[in-house]
């Protein structure tokens, strides 16, 4: 492709809205143009790398044994409703309704449409296991769409559904696309990792994540560099941490702590370190309200109280007029002693001694309070936010945390979805069983988000091999010269009789405006064609090396030939 001709309107100045160096980078490269929140539109140089992340993709899918299939953005909502889904997916979910009235979606995932595909056209149990897969665009109304393609409301994901008679064929299948998974982040140049993942909510038994560490990344891991455990932070198993307590016990005794609503102000005004404080917190989860406890110095995890509850819906703070009517008291009393809704403790509360706690009392906490003497938790589970320094729990040493970007996602499902559609199979004994399954998401524009983030300098984007628009770019220093152009035109055609995805400078542009382009879209390889093109020379330059080497266009040409092959292997 020749630049003059290419739909490449790259920016100098860096766009306000962007906070990030993928989304800054992504619309300076003139990848991508916004259209609304969420909403991007691509230019050239974009959908060539997203085709590029999804040949990569298919391939290793394809090699795993999945087939390919395309399902419909447009979704009729019976499936949805017989999941429950409809309802859970909230105001995640786009909702329409055709000139019927009838009810539609635009898909935030396709669990349901693929279940009631295998009902409807797997005739055989024989035909199972089977693992189908579609790249097909979502749909979700994301409460916070930042970050350009990272988080967006329109994105592409790959997702695949495995569909199994047994939980070994499941752990097959499982594994299948666990390898599947590396093959590709491998290919895509993602330095990443493997996460245990919460699975709770989706109903499933097992999950992983893969993540890349980013600042950026709005995950949080916990990893042991000791041992190699990794989770998710919803999932990070989080042992209790030893800390000094009183050794005498004093009887519970009311204190007046007049302004004091947070830890800070209390530990503040009673001069005691935080952790002799347990914070008690109001949460609503569906129509229900509970108070958790945690030790002043840690996070409740939210997620970890919705799977203790085993509810489908999300566990959010209670609004302050509820925690009034629960509590009695303004928000930052609250307590355990004499609270009338159910009360879930970290571990770690079981653990203290002499704790301050809410009075349920504006302007009052309890000292000296006691667990099991003084209040009785209704359960008692690990609740809290891992933190660095935690203790890993498979090997003891310590934990780091990290921020990680979710670029994949394997999921053991189970029978959740094949259940709730009546998908089933006869057994040996010819009683109908509900079919096994897993479903696997990537998402393919983050993941090139992620590999931007990953892979850029002061100048640009820094492509690997495998997914760059182009492979090699070819620089005329100046386009009036007719020795450099008839160099630079020979190159140019010798790559696309190669088949080698080729970018030719023929602008007749300053020189410093077509290296800044070049080093901003980040083509990996350059030659420049310039002065000594009548001698046969050319400057060859890979765009993540700093400097070139001069070579003849023969060696160029067999050079790029030589890099372009071996990383594409
Ligand atoms: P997140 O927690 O980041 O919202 P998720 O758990 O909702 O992700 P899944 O439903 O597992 O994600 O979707 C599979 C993959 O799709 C994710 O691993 C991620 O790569 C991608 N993905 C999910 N939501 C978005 C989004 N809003 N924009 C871009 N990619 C997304
Ligand atoms: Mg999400």
């Amino acid at each position: 492709m020749r630049v003059s001709k290419l739909l490449m309107p790259t920016l100098r100045e860096v766009p306000a809205e962007a906070e990030i160096a993928s989304h800054r980078l992504m619309l300076r490269a003139a990848m991508i143009r916004k259209l609304a929140a969420g909403v991007y539109s691509y230019l050239p140089l974009g959908i060539r790398t997203l085709q590029n992340v999804e040949k990569v993709v298919r391939e290793e899918m394809d090699k795993a044994g999945a087939q390919e299939l395309l399902m419909s953005a447009l979704l009729p909502a019976e499936a949805y409703m017989k999941t429950g889904r409809w309802d859970i997916f909230g105001p995640g979910m786009f909702r329409l309704q055709d000139r019927n009235e009838r009810d539609f979606c635009l898909g935030p995932t396709h669990e349901e449409i693929f279940t009631e595909t295998v009902k409807n056209e797997v005739h055989s149990y024989k035909q199972l296991p089977l693992t189908l897969y579609q790249i097909q665009t979502k749909y979700r109304d994301e409460r916070r769409p930042r970050f350009g393609v990272m988080r967006s409301r329109e994105f592409v994901m790959k997702d695949a559904y495995s569909f199994d008679r047994t939980a070994e064929d499941l752990d097959k299948s499982y594994q299948a696309m666990y390898k599947a998974y590396c093959a590709i982040f491998d290919r895509l140049g993602l330095d990443y990792s493997i996460v245990d993942a919460d699975s709770g909510a989706m109903g499933g038994s097992g999950s992983q994540e893969f993540m890349v560490k980013s600042e950026v990344g709005e995950d949080v891991i916990a990893f042991c560099d000791a041992c190699g455990y990794a989770a998710n932070e919803e999932k990070a198993v989080c042992i209790p941490q030893k800390k000094a307590f009183p050794s005498e016990t004093k009887p519970m005794e009311k204190m007046e702590t007049p302004d004091a609503h947070t830890i800070e102000q209390l530990t503040e005004f009673l001069g005691v370190e935080p952790y002799r404080f347990a914070k008690t917190l109001i949460y609503k989860i569906g129509e229900q309200y509970v108070a958790v406890m945690v030790r002043g110095d840690r996070e409740v995890n939210p997620i970890k109280l919705q799977n203790l509850l085993g509810s489908a819906e999300e566990a959010e703070l209670a609004e302050p007029f509820a925690v009034r009517e629960i509590t009695h008291a303004e928000v930052g009393f609250a307590g355990p002693v004499g609270l009338s809704v159910p009360v879930y403790a970290d571990q770690e509360i079981m653990e203290m001694k002499q704790m301050v706690v809410g009075a349920n009392e504006t302007g009052y906490h309890f000292m000296y309070v006691e667990p099991g003497r003084d209040f009785q938790p209704t359960a008692v589970a690990d609740l809290r936010t891992v933190v660095d320094g935690d203790i890993c729990p498979k090997c003891g040493m310590p934990l780091k945390t990290a921020h990680g970007i979710e670029i994949g996602h394997i999921f053991k499902l189970g029978t959740k979805y094949s259940k709730a559609l009546d998908l089933t199979f006869p057994d040996d004994a010819g009683e109908e069983q509900p079919v096994i399954m897993g479903c696997y998401g990537i998402g393919i524009n983050r993941c090139i988000a992620a590999i931007i983030e990953q892979n850029n300098d002061e100048n640009g984007i820094i492509w690997p091999m495998s997914i760059a628009p182009y492979k090699v770019e070819i620089v005329v220093v100046n386009a009036g010269d007719a020795e450099q152009i008839q160099l630079a035109e020979k190159l140019y055609a010798s790559f696309g009789e190669k088949g080698i995805a080729v970018l030719f400078d023929d602008r007749d542009e300053r020189p410093g405006v077509k290296f800044k382009d070049a080093d901003l879209i980040g083509i990996p390889l350059r030659i420049t064609v310039g002065k000594k093109a009548k001698d046969g020379l050319v400057e060859f330059k890979e765009r993540k090396k700093d400097g070139f080497t001069e070579m003849s266009y023969t060696e160029a040409e067999e050079e790029a030939m030589r890099i372009i092959g071996g990383s594409l292997k």
